[in-house]
């Protein structure tokens, strides 16, 4: 199941596509006690109206999905048996890739063309991974006095609750759901607001894969009312959050006022790439332009800061700004579009706000710096460099979630090294260096939780993601990310 290239015609395929738009809870989809209307950035029309939940349907789907967990309908199951169903979940995703990516586009704006390619293909890939591994995870039997017998066994938590971001909306999605569901744990699923259809979709696949009533549901709806119903819900074991580190925060509160539920985080970032002068110039600098300019810069890992050495600035600094020019946003769904629009008007006038008043701080817009293709009633945002950004600026500190560099140059590693562990986050960050001893001792000193050397946003299924410091703590992807979702018990028998 890889990606391949393909000849949709998106534009058609929106006029064709079909989707669930009801609460799924017990394996049905229901109407919820609001509605919710979900609007496409690509021109600011409506695309559908939906059911969302308020407390009392969020109980409903808690509560299914406890009942589903103690009658072991699914934590019962053989593990293999899981394991079968994920499989057959991946391979309906596989069959309904186009109408997925399709709505990746309508509901946040990015080219249609690089859902199909870049975010099917890692949802395709989380769901079958974490089913073929849970079949091979053992429990441990530790050496012990031999008038003993000690067990360490990992039993699934129960309940799990998943809220979720937009940016990548199906493969965050798929990042709990996957490990949550292998380990046993029933799931309810609250989606951005801003991309609910392609999640309701992809959960109807996972009923028709076979998962049991109960096991799997969704709560559409806003972030204040459904997922803070679902971050104080008492019957709730193990919350899973990414998102923001100000929702972050709030998912802390409510277990502290409830039932102190287990949370894990994955929160923001203000990664930078770290360009030293004896690196492959022309591979960092078009990596580093990429790696704010894609998916509009609306990336938890986004480089969006260029610690530059200053005798390689110039140099760096131009091949970016050619590159800029060559990622203008465009229609997401048009086959060629270099970049989509960014998620929602309200969301481009807060990357604009923040762009004018952090170069008014400090720093020199350079390109960009103002929305764009304003007449299609989308919310597009052209990639934006702003140069000699002072790093305790807001340009260098604050997360803007969209296409904007700010650009920051140092005399030598120590200095390079205070700038880049210099902010709150600690999520991800790339050096840039053929010098094998800087590589590892600045590796070393980076305080993140995923480093790249020479590349960005590498990676795959078997290495963890996720931040340190304010970015968050608990880690996705690889088998680590099973631990999230087990309790683990002790048992100590005494032999005659
Ligand atoms: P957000 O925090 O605003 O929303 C995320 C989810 O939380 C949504 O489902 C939303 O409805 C819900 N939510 C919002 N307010 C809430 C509240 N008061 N109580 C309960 N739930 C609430 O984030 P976003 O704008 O959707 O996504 C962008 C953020 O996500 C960025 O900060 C980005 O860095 C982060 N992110 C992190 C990672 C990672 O893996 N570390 C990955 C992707 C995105």
């Amino acid at each position: 199941m890889t990606a391949t290239t393909h000849t949709t015609n998106w534009h058609t395929l929106r006029e064709q596509v079909t989707y669930p738009t009801g609460l799924l809870i017990d394996g049905r989809f229901q109407a919820g006690a609001d509605r919710l209307v979900v609007t496409s950035p690509i021109d600011g029309a409506p695309i559908a109206e939906i059911d969302a939940a308020d407390a009392g349907d969020v109980d409903r789907a808690v509560q299914a999905a406890r009942r589903a967990f103690e009658d072991k309908r699914w934590s019962g199951m053989a593990p293999a048996d899981r394991k079968a169903i994920l499989i057959r979940w991946a391979q309906l995703c596989e069959e309904h890739r186009e109408e997925l990516a399709l709505l990746h586009a309508l509901e946040m704006g990015k080219p249609a063309r690089e859902a199909y390619n870049v975010d099917m293909r890692a949802v395709i890939r989380t769901i079958s991974w974490f089913g073929e591994a849970i079949d091979k995870v053992l429990d441990e039997i530790p050496n012990v006095a031999s008038s003993a017998l000690a067990l360490i066994e990992r039993e699934p938590a129960g309940v799990v609750a998943a809220v979720v971001p937009w940016n990548f909306p199906l493969t965050m999605a798929a990042w709990k759901l996957a490990p949550a569901l292998a380990t046993g744990c029933s799931v309810v699923l609250k989606p951005a607001e801003q991309s609910p259809l392609s999640a309701l979709l992809l959960c109807q696949l996972g009923m028709e894969a076979g998962i049991p009533d109960g096991v799997l549901n969704v709560v559409n709806g806003l972030g204040h009312i459904t997922g803070r119903a679902l971050g104080e819900h008492n019957d709730v074991d193990v919350l899973t959050f990414t998102g923001s580190t100000a929702v972050g925060r709030r998912f802390m509160e409510y277990s502290a006022a409830s039932n102190l539920k287990r949370v894990w985080l994955e929160l923001g970032g203000k990664s930078a790439n770290v360009v030293f002068p004896d690196a492959d110039i022309d591979k960092a600098a078009s990596t580093a332009a990429w790696s704010i300019f894609y998916n509009a810069g609306q990336m938890c890992t986004a480089g969006s800061r260029l610690l530059v050495h200053e005798s390689i600035h110039d140099e760096v600094v131009a091949k970016i700004l050619s590159i800029a020019q060559e990622m203008q946003p465009a229609n997401p769904l048009d086959a060629d579009a270099p970049l989509g629009s960014v998620v929602s008007h309200p969301h481009m006038q807060q990357i604009h706000d923040k762009v004018v008043s952090g170069a008014a701080q400090s720093g020199e817009i350079l390109t960009g710096g103002a929305p764009v293709l304003e007449n299609t009633g989308g919310s597009y945002y052209p990639p934006t460099v702003v140069d000699n950004v002072d790093p305790s600026s807001l340009l260098a500190q604050q997360e803007l979630f969209g296409p904007v560099l700010a650009v920051t140059t140092f005399r030598d590693e120590a200095e390079a090294l205070a700038l880049t562990n210099g902010t709150q986050y600690g999520l991800a960050s790339a050096v840039w260096t053929n010098d094998l001893n800087r590589a590892h001792r600045f590796a070393r000193g980076m305080k993140v939780g995923v480093v790249w050397v020479n590349c960005y946003e590498e990676g795959d299924m078997t290495v963890p993601f996720g931040g340190v410091k304010q970015s968050g703590f608990g880690r996705d992807k690889s088998l680590h990310a099973l631990d999230k979702f087990y309790d683990i018990k002790t048992t100590w028998i005494e032999l005659e």
